[in-house]
């Protein structure tokens, strides 16, 4: 039985710190655009080199770009139990693209977990963040972008999971731990995860 989550929230709610201790616990696989394009980023791909600059304006790269990493990663993980996706989809046409992909294998997106944080602590959380990674986005400018983009596309992608009564809220204001007890206990509703 497969199980597939999104996690949902602005820039540094915590969804790949919690995708990763998601991952472990229950065997999923997570698969986030946003190290996959850094990782072209830094082995100086022409992907990488044209998503670069696009990334650190904190503009959303083409669907086509995300999307095709994403059938990539799917292909190769063809015996993942479940997926966590990480940053993705962020517009109407990844969700039904991704949607599609699923459906190739038999499966769906079971769960849509929303991390909901306030934008002031965004912004401290972003500012430790470009002390301690160096990421080339962590910056002011980028990050009201950034915040602006969210709004924006969560107003588009949320309702599309809306309709299905697949999304589940979660405070991202707590502390790391307290954040993934919320997170399992909304799993534990559903026992295929
Ligand atoms: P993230 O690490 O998820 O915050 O992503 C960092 C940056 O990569 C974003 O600001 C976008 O420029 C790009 N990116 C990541 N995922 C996507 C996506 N699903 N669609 C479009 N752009 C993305």
């Amino acid at each position: 039985m497969s199980f597939n989550i999104i996690f949902f929230g602005p820039p540094a709610a915590g969804k790949g710190t919690q995708a990763k201790i998601i991952e472990q616990a229950h065997n999923l696989r997570q698969l986030s655009t946003g190290d996959m394009l850094r990782a072209q980023v830094a082995e100086g791909t022409e992907l990488g080199l044209q998503a670069k600059a696009i990334m650190d304006s904190g503009k959303l790269v083409s669907d086509e770009i995300v999307i095709g990493m994403i059938a990539d990663s799917m292909e190769r993980n063809k015996k993942a139990k479940g997926f966590i996706f990480d940053g993705f989809p962020r517009t109407t046409a990844q969700a039904q693209a991704l949607d599609a992909m699923l459906a190739e294998r038999g499966e769906k997106i079971d769960m849509v977990l929303e991390l909901q944080v306030d934008d002031s602590a965004l912004l401290s959380r972003i500012e430790k963040r470009a002390k301690e990674e160096g990421r080339s986005d962590d910056t002011v400018d980028a990050m009201k972008v950034r915040l602006e983009q969210y709004r924006s596309y969560s107003a588009e992608v949320l309702p599309y999971y809306k309709t299905k009564e697949i999304v589940y809220g979660v405070d991202g204001m707590r502390s790391i731990d307290e954040v993934t007890i919320q997170i399992e206990a909304v799993l534990e509703q559903d026992e295929a995860a």
